[in-house]
């Protein structure tokens, strides 16, 4: 028995233990070193727009001829550009504060770590922190907390207000995300209520045996309530979910199962799949040694991106800056859709003067350390459109919505022009004059790719923006 229906009050259906290792591990097994030809067969079928079972997926986690495997990534870019075109959704993290009482044993923050320099941000602070992130340009947010009682609901929602009600001259943040401790049902309504975008968390292993190691005391211990958080979120009306994994804590296939797996169980019960799947790869951090910490390859790593882009078409990947520059860079090549850019980890860092990192001030180390400005850069030069659109859930596209939005192909004929809007006034009011001009060529050459019923409206509004117009939808 994995876990009881009855225990966090999740009816019927909902309740039912949906990671099943056994089964798991069986599938990886089967799916070990299958034929080229039945590589192929699941490959095509992806390319098709099918979603994989979870079969299909083991199968495309067991590919280890080089061949194979540049089959496997060849299908996910092509995938990629099919859904989502070039376009590169950019957001930043936002840490609030990282008391916590849970001990896990990769972080930082955790509450034995007692090197950690312990910061809540106040009102004003939060303020400040936001004002400067809109001055750079960013539009989307996704704020971060430990675990701790003063993190409430009422504490997480009054933060998410806070950040919407500021609009100094950068503009405003149009979206927050959260990534927070799992809540109660009343607790997630009352987050939904204050507006949040996704509401993200990671189940860090799926495996219940390396979970209870690396999570030895606090109320993260237990794996059952974290596992059905996203229950909870939907029961309280929240269907912008993220999931994720911590990649490196046990074997990366299995992790991989357990997210499609995830997947799954939301869209099954809930006719809603998740929003994003992260798959952050574990890093050095404040005085943590990792015994069970099992490296995994750039390699291995870069197809586990590709393999989830191929399982789950229509969901959004997101790469964070735990990533180094170059790998992140060839990555958004292979299916990945988001990535934060101009990070600081360090609490009340997008206000502080210190260049370098200090270890004990931030949850683990950042390894693309490249300004929101480089990080737009590098994509404009790679041909990528860098999009700070926040049409979908402002225009109330989300959950379902969005799946039947994004299903039905519109992904390419809206999302693509609301890109350029958001990235032509980025360049207008935050580029330096070499980056608006490469900036411009770049939304241009889009422009001839953009649906030609729209590509007059477009063509009006990107003209409405040089003249100094702002917030324009589709
Ligand atoms: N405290 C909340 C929780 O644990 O759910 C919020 C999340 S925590 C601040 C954000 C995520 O960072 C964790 O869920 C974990 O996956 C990841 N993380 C923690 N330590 C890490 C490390 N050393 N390297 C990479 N990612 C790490
Ligand atoms: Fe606390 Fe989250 Fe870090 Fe765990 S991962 S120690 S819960 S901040």
């Amino acid at each position: 028995m994995l876990f009881s229906p009855q225990q966090y009050a999740i009816p019927d259906r909902r309740g039912l233990p949906f990671i099943d290792p056994d089964e798991i591990r069986a599938m990886l097994l089967h799916g070990d070193g299958a034929s080229t030809d039945r590589i192929r067969e699941v490959v095509d079928r992806s390319l098709a727009l099918n979603r994989l079972s979870l079969q299909e997926t083991a199968i495309l986690l067991g590919v280890r001829s080089p061949r194979a495997r540049k089959m496997v990534l060849e299908a996910a870019r092509e995938l990629k550009y099919r859904i989502y075109g070039r376009r590169i959704v950019i957001f930043a993290p936002l840490y609030a504060g990282n008391r916590c009482t849970n001990n896990c044993s990769y972080c930082g923050f955790r509450a034995s770590n007692t090197e950690a320099v312990r910061m809540t941000l106040t009102e004003e602070q939060l303020r400040a922190q936001v004002a400067e992130l809109e001055v750079q340009g960013q539009r989307r947010l996704i704020l971060v907390y430990g675990e701790a009682p003063e993190y409430s609901p009422e504490y997480i929602a009054s933060t998410v207000r806070t950040i919407y009600d500021v609009h100094g001259s950068g503009g405003g943040i149009n979206r927050v995300n959260i990534n927070a401790a799992p809540m109660d049902v009343e607790g997630f309504r009352t987050v939904r209520e204050a507006g949040i975008g996704t509401y993200q968390i990671f189940q860090e292993s799926y495996d219940r045996q390396i979970y209870a190691r690396c999570h030895p005391s606090g109320r993260k211990r237990d794996y059952d309530y974290r596992l059905t958080a996203f229950d909870r979120a939907m029961e309280a009306g929240i269907d912008d979910v993220g999931l994720g994994a911590l990649i490196g804590l046990g074997d990366w296939r299995f992790e991989a199962m357990g997210l499609v797996r995830h997947a799954n169980h939301l869209e099954a019960c809930f006719g809603v799949g998740p929003h994003t799947i992260s798959f952050p790869r574990i890093r050095k951090a404040s005085g943590v040694i990792f015994p069970e910490a099992t490296a995994v390859a750039d390699d291995d790593f870069m197809l586990l991106v590709a393999v989830l882009r191929l399982a789950v078409p229509y969901t959004g990947l997101i790469l964070t800056a735990r990533e180094p520059d170059t790998l992140r860079d060839r990555l958004i090549e292979f299916g990945v859709s988001q990535i934060d850019a101009g990070t600081r980890l360090e609490i009340g860092g997008y206000t502080s003067t210190s260049e370098g990192q200090e270890l004990h001030r931030e949850q683990f180390e950042q390894m693309d350390t490249r300004s929101l400005e480089e990080a737009v850069s590098r994509l404009i030069d790679a041909g990528q459109i860098p999009s700070f659109c926040t049409a979908c859930y402002r225009k109330g596209r989300t959950g379902e919505h969005f799946m039947k939005f994004s299903t039905s192909g519109s992904i390419h004929r809206f999302c693509t022009p609301n890109a350029l809007f958001t990235l032509a006034e980025y360049l207008e009011d935050h580029a330096p004059d070499e980056l608006r001009a490469r900036g411009w060529r770049l939304i241009e050459s889009h422009l001839a790719g953009v649906d030609p019923s729209l590509r007059p409206t477009a063509t009006e509004a990107l003209a409405a923006i040089r003249a100094g117009k702002r917030d324009i939808l589709l």
